[in-house]
């Protein structure tokens, strides 16, 4: 089969090779579609924690088996530990991840856990389910922001998953707003934003937040964002940040005097699968308008600059080769 792989920092070529043989319990998915994250290219030039070289990248996959579509819970982990047993797979400490320590889905086909296939309705297009994994991980973050309802809540980042955090925190019944600095992104996503009702936050002393989170990785959302939450309000960490540039004693306190709350969340689970891929196939066309376009294996080296450079969308890689949607 052809793949796209990564052998050394800044050196991802197309290759045929030949698939190994799937484990008891394991499957061989045929990919068609296979979204690129801001992780791949950052893979690309710097390497990562998880990732071992060389590997096939590529973590937000849809494909068939048989004639089921199927996105794919990107990790495998060890179903008997603490928290394997609550339903919190993602903080596995024997977690393994497609993409990274695993052959991922910039490829014909892919080998997977049964178990982790999440099944997607045949109305629901490829090019849309595989943004089941980014929505499932913006999922988590509300998850560990607690009850949502009537909640307003802050986001940093109108990137698309600052934006599925959005759509999906509406969804729930919580007030969303988004900082955004970058007024081209503004622009970009305006016809998202229009569709979906959500709202930029452009008041600056606006500070009635009961939850805020990080959806951007400058520690400026983190300052920015504390002393706009209400007393007892909570901040989600859901980006990691680059820097802690600035972060001061003073903010510390801030958690300190109003009693705010400080949460993290780190990928997702098999059930919050589940609701993204719900959530999409109740929303495919606002979802559309956050893809820049759909390319082939071949052009993603060509591509991933431009996606670390924060200023894409999202691409979306269709492995049939076909830029048809
Ligand atoms: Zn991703
Ligand atoms: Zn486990």
């Amino acid at each position: 089969m052809k793949c796209l792989r990564l052998e050394s920092p800044g050196k991802m070529t197309l290759q045929k090779v030949s698939l190994s043989k799937p484990r008891e319990r394991e499957t061989v998915l045929q990919i068609t579609h296979c979204a690129v994250c801001r992780t791949d290219a950052k893979m690309w030039t710097q390497g990562h924690r998880d990732l071992i070289l060389p590997r096939v990248p590529g973590h937000e996959i849809c494909g068939m088996l048989g004639t089921q579509k199927h996105v794919v819970w990107p990790g495998r982990s060890c179903g008997r530990c603490v928290q394997c047993l609550r339903g919190a797979e993602n903080l596995c400490p024997a977690m393994r991840i497609l993409g990274f320590h695993m052959d991922g889905g910039f490829a014909e086909a892919v080998i997977v856990p049964e178990e982790s296939l999440v099944p997607v309705p045949a109305e629901l297009p490829g090019h849309i389910a595989c943004l089941a994994e980014p929505l499932a991980c913006a999922l988590n973050a509300l998850d560990q922001a607690g009850e949502i309802p009537g909640k307003t809540l802050l986001i940093y980042g109108a990137g698309p998953v600052g934006l599925f955090m959005a759509m999906a925190a509406l969804e729930s019944g919580a007030r969303p707003a988004v900082v955004e600095i970058d007024p081209e992104k503004v622009h970009r996503t305006s016809r998202f934003l229009r569709r979906t009702g959500i709202e930029i936050c452009t008041d600056p002393d606006r500070g009635d937040f009961d939850l805020a989170v990080n959806a951007a990785p400058s520690s400026e959302a983190f300052k920015d964002a504390l002393p706009r939450l209400k007393a007892g309000g909570r901040f989600c960490f859901f980006s990691g940040l680059t820097t802690r540039e600035g972060i001061q004693a003073d903010l510390f306190n801030e958690i300190h005097y109003r009693q705010l709350e400080v949460v993290g969340a780190y990928g997702c689970t098999r059930e919050q699968m589940n609701r993204a891929v719900q959530i999409l196939a109740r929303r495919p066309d606002d979802v559309e308008t956050l893809i820049d376009r759909l390319i082939s294996l071949h052009e993603v080296p060509s591509i991933l600059p431009l996606v670390l450079s924060g200023k894409a969308l999202r691409f979306v890689v269709s492995v049939e080769g076909s830029t048809s949607r």
